[in-house]
């Protein structure tokens, strides 16, 4: 029996990973959830699953939490903020963690998962991207193994099965092309919140949603697979692949490319994350007489800016990595309440970026502090510049 605390519970991801809880209960059991701000579906969890220790973001939600637990007579701890969470990822009785918090938020927790010697599912990939050298030099010191949840990961780490390291020539991770693949780019400038929240072939969370639709999703992902599969840049690709059939591929030095195909469904990147190393049957099959048409693009770097940004950003220094999550993180939340046009996306990130001296840092709390000064800088560039704010 795996025992799992999940890091962003009452997230997609995290409600994703409980429903394959609930398809294995002989196989995994959740005992530690850590929550942000959602107490109805915290509770409900609780109410559901029993677990030993739950989290919540603030002191005052986690009081709320304590009385309805215990007018529900549920003894589950309740801990809150950044220590509950690192509580829950470090609970000596679980052996396998799951870290979907979304954004930087979820980099302590993670962190101290692995400094606890835990099997870490990763979907998070805002920490591989800022502090992955750390966090891979953790895991390779202590033998803990990192499995990544992002389906393009997954998909690269399903296909590395296939041959060693020093035989991959490339690897390519397929995009959609979210849902401006074909807009004209004049009406760029007038996408709404409404219109980049519609992903044409995946249900996730606000903030991955808009940065598929900007692609700086992807630009994370290149990120974050230099990182996890130790790859420079010029060896991770992107093709736009609008049928999201193939979930990335690996392409050896022979010429053989081994590709991973499955349903549109996260709940199987994390089954076999959670099932690794071994394979489990589950129902999540493919339709192969469904498999009709394949089509392959190069991603057009000027409709999508975001893309170019992060592969500048790799090639630059890991504190221009951390100011282009930083500084997107506060860019969407701008877009989303309205304060920032779609472009005013890319255009905060370049200009964020175009500031950020090139450095190296040593510690997580020197991570935290770059992270911080590029959110306070993406935060001036949105007030002062006001091209880039709706006016309408
Ligand atoms: P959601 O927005 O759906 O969920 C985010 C989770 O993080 C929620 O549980 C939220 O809690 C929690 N959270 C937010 N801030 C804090 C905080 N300060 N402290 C504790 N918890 C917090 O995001 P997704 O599930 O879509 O994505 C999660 C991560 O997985 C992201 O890094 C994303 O890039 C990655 N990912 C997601 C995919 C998907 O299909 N959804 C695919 C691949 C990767 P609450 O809701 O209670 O406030």
């Amino acid at each position: 029996m795996k025992k799992i605390a999940i890091l962003g519970s009452t997230g997609s991801i995290g409600q994703s990973t409980l429903s394959i809880c609930e398809s294995y209960p002989d196989r995994f059991r959740p005992i530690a959830l850590a929550a942000g701000s959602n107490l109805e579906v915290a509770f409900e969890q609780c109410r559901r699953w029993h677990p030993q220790l739950v989290s919540i973001s603030t002191e005052r939600l986690a009081d709320q939490l304590r009385t309805l637990l215990k007018s529900a007579a549920i003894s589950t701890e309740v801990v809150h903020g950044t220590a509950g969470t690192v509580r829950v990822a470090t609970l000596p009785e679980a052996n396998f963690v799951v870290s979907a918090i979304v954004g930087v938020a979820g980099l302590e927790a993670t962190y101290a998962a692995v400094l606890a010697g835990k099997t870490v599912g990763l979907a998070n990939k805002e920490c591989i991207v800022a502090a992955g050298d750390l966090i891979l030099a953790a895991a390779r010191e202590r033998g803990v193994a990192l499995l990544p949840i992002d389906s393009e990961h997954n998909a690269i780490h399903q296909c590395l099965r296939g041959g060693a390291p020093n035989e991959v020539r490339q690897i390519w991770l397929t995009a959609s092309g979210g849902p401006f693949r074909n807009t004209p780019l004049s009406e760029f400038e007038h996408i709404t919140p409404a219109q980049a929240l519609k992903h044409p072939t995946w249900v996730m969370g606000q903030r991955i949603t808009v940065d598929s639709a900007t692609m700086l999703n992807k630009g994370l992902e290149i990120i974050e697979a230099c990182r996890l599969f130790n790859l420079p840049p010029s060896q991770v690709k992107v093709t736009v692949h609008p049928q999201s059939t193939i979930h990335s591929l690996v392409e050896y030095v022979d010429g053989s490319i081994l590709a991973q195909i499955s349903v549109t469904d996260m709940r199987l990147p994390i089954l076999y994350a959670l099932a690794w190393p071994e394979r489990i049957p589950s129902d999540l099959t493919f339709d192969m007489t469904a498999l009709k048409q394949l089509d392959f693009q190069t991603p057009d770097l000027e409709r999508f800016p975001c893309l170019r940004l992060a592969y500048e950003a790799a090639a630059a220094s890991q504190a221009h990595c951390i100011a282009l999550n930083g500084a997107d993180e506060v860019a969407v939340a701008a877009f989303l309440s309205g304060r920032l046009s779609f472009l005013g996306i890319p255009r905060t990130i370049e200009s964020v970026l175009s500031v950020t001296a090139s450095a190296s840092p040593a510690s997580i709390p020197e991570v935290l502090q770059l992270d911080q000064s590029a959110r306070a800088l993406a935060e001036q560039v949105i007030e002062q510049h006001h091209p880039y704010l709706i006016t309408h």
